[in-house]
């Protein structure tokens, strides 16, 4: 679906060569500054947006349909918190990591590691979170020092350009907005940026990573999500309820991180599955419609394609297209129907019960995808338990996924859903390069350097076995093999 006008491709391609270019120079002045320089003027970008929250509220509802509620939620509140954190501890993380170099062998040395930007980063991003998923990659690279380009999605342009503007008053073109579609986000990896970050679907984050590829450009990649929630017998089964509907239904399911399968404890099925029922119906009033007719057909025909084969509705309908579909909970799926195997992207989960935990956990692991998890339970060394079981790259127990909002948190997933991380001081370690700076003080010849001798073989040895067995007489049998090697260096250097 396209809201731009098309344009030739080369024009496609020189804007994304521009937007690139101009980040690029840029770049090296903004690089040049402190980090604590940059995150003051990260600062006055947030005061940017945030004196403008209520207009930026506005606009993500009207192009994402979010009721206020979350576009406060989930994207004006996790923006102010991202620069808080990342200005606040960002040049700490930053700071240069003094290397350990052994003394003995290798005397007068010092080395440091430090944390380079990588240059220009194009951050690839979805409709369904326009502002805080970016946002978590836009903030801690500027900080770093890098330049950014924002591909935002054709869905939520507005929202992208927005952004960009905000920070653009104050930071000039270090950050950088392209407005087109999927065209414009191969363009932008064509015009060979230093790393790609893409938030997206797992088949076009598949394409974007082989051009990446190609081009050897280090590329990040988050993606889809299946997410199971474990519900053990022992549950406190109101909370427990209450948290999975909100994991189902929030942004419409519109989550790479929604609930899409619940597998439940026989034991505690007759009392769950009625409170879980209750708390899908009581949350429809407030679930929005999907964001694309596109999206509502993809989940509609999971949900038709699973009841053809067998499975029934426990709430929710098909409806109208003109009305909002509601929470639609499904049992008797299928474990080949694509509503277990696929990611939905819907206001939908299946539902399945099962006799332990060992089922529970093969149920939760029975998918390609691997972001995140849950494990509901009152005794939690047990849940605990369960959850290092499952296969993914992020578990919470007795919640769901709302640690995408801690910017100190890294989320993070395997398999089909990507390699990437985004948040956290682990994400810096995509957003940056390790750069090593040695400075060294000797004054004398390495005991390594040429010409090599019988002394150098035996002081090699000494230092195998000083490896080996550790110890006083090792290192002075050490010291001594040196003495004699630089002795032998100095007697050939005199011929
Ligand atoms: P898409 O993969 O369709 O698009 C993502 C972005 O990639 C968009 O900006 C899109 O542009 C752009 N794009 C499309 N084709 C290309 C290409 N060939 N090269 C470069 N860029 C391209 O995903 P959706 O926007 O539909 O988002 C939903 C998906 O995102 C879901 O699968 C969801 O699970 C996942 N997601 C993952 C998250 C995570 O953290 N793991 C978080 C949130 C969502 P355009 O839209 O303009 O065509």
């Amino acid at each position: 679906m396209s809201t731009v006008q098309s344009e030739p491709t080369s024009s496609v391609a020189s804007r994304a060569t521009d937007l690139v270019a101009r980040a690029r120079a840029a770049q090296q002045p903004w690089a040049a500054k402190t980090p604590e320089q940059r995150a003051a003027m990260l600062r006055q970008a947030q005061q940017a947006i945030l004196a403008r929250a209520a207009e930026l509220a506005e606009l993500i509802g009207a192009e994402t349909k979010k009721p206020l509620a979350e576009s406060y939620s989930s994207e004006v509140l996790g923006v102010a918190d991202l620069f808080a954190y990342w200005c606040k501890y960002g040049p700490g993380l930053l700071r240069p990591r003094k290397g350990k170099v052994p003394s003995l062998e290798m005397p007068g040395k010092t080395a440091w590691v430090e944390r380079l930007p990588r240059g220009v980063v194009v951050c690839i991003s979805p409709w369904n979170y326009p502002i805080s998923l970016p946002m978590r990659t836009i903030v801690p690279a500027l900080l770093a020092g890098n330049a950014v380009v924002l591909k935002p999605s054709e869905i939520t342009p507005g929202t992208g350009r927005w952004l960009v503007d905000a920070m653009h008053t104050v930071l000039g073109d270090v950050i950088g907005v392209a407005d087109g579609d999927g065209e414009m986000g191969a363009a932008l990896v064509e015009a060979g940026p230093d790393q790609v970050v893409f938030t997206g679907s797992t088949r076009t984050g598949r394409k974007v990573a082989v051009a990446c590829a190609e081009r050897g450009i280090p590329c990040d990649l988050e993606l889809g999500g299946k997410d199971c929630a474990i519900v053990l017998d022992d549950a406190a089964v109101e909370r427990t309820a209450a948290g999975i509907a909100w994991g189902i239904v929030t942004n419409a399911g519109q989550n790479c991180s929604g609930i899409e399968r619940v597998a439940v404890h026989a034991a505690v099925a007759g009392k769950f599955v009625p409170a879980l029922v209750r708390e899908l119906q009581r949350a429809a009033a407030d679930v929005p419609e999907l964001v694309t007719p596109a999206q509502r057909h993809l989940v509609e025909s999971h949900v038709r394609d699973a009841l053809d084969r067998g499975a029934k509705l426990l709430t929710g309908e098909l409806t109208p297209p003109e009305q909002p579909l509601p929470p639609l909970l499904l049992t008797d799926v299928d474990r080949d129907a694509p509503a277990w195997k696929d990611e939905s992207f819907g206001p939908v989960a299946v539902l399945i019960v099962a006799n332990d935990d060992a089922a529970l956990v093969a149920l939760a692991n029975d998918s390609r995808y691997g972001l995140g998890a849950s494990v509901w339970g009152g005794d939690l060394k047990r849940a605990e338990q369960v959850a290092r079981q499952v296969r993914s790259g992020m578990v919470w127990v007795n919640n769901h996924s709302f640690t995408g909002a801690v910017p100190d948190l890294p989320w993070v997933g395997l398999g089909d859903s990507g390699t990437g991380v985004t948040n956290s001081p682990e994400a810096l370690e995509h957003l940056t390069r390790p750069h090593l700076l040695v400075i060294d003080r000797a004054s004398a010849l390495e005991a390594w350097w040429y010409p090599y001798g019988p002394a150098m073989v035996e002081l090699m040895k000494t230092v195998v076995d000083r490896q080996r067995s550790g110890g006083l007489g090792a290192t002075l049998r050490t010291l001594k093999a040196l003495k004699t090697r630089m002795a032998e260096i100095a007697r050939a250097r005199q011929n």
